[in-house]
C-alpha cells in the first residue's frame, strides 16, 4: 500500500443514514470537511467515501469539541438528560 491509496469505507458498510435525535450529524463530526460556498451543507469525510450530507451520520461519528456552540437549544436539552 502507498501513501496515495483511499482507505475511506463506503457508506453502507457504516450506515450512513439520516442524523440522529439527539442532533448528533456530520455537520458538528470531527471528520467532516464542509463543501465550498453555497454547497457548504455537502461535504467530504475523511473517512467514508463520496459527498457526505452535513445532516446526516454514520456509525464512525466522533463529535467535535466544538460541537455544543452548534447544537439548538433542543438538542443540548437531549444531551443533557
Ligand atoms: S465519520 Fe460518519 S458522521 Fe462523521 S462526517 Fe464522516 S460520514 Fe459523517
Amino acid at each position: 500500500m502507498d501513501a496515495y491509496t483511499d482507505t475511506r469505507v463506503t457508506k453502507a458498510s457504516v450506515n450512513y443514514g439520516p442524523g440522529m435525535v439527539d442532533g448528533d450529524r456530520c455537520g458538528i463530526c470531527t471528520h467532516y470537511c464542509a463543501g465550498p460556498g453555497p454547497r457548504k451543507d455537502y461535504g467530504r469525510c475523511e473517512l467514508v467515501l463520496g459527498t457526505i450530507y452535513a445532516k446526516a451520520w454514520c456509525r464512525l461519528f466522533e463529535e467535535r469539541p466544538d460541537a455544543a456552540d452548534q447544537k439548538g437549544p433542543q438538542d443540548q436539552k437531549r444531551d443533557a438528560a
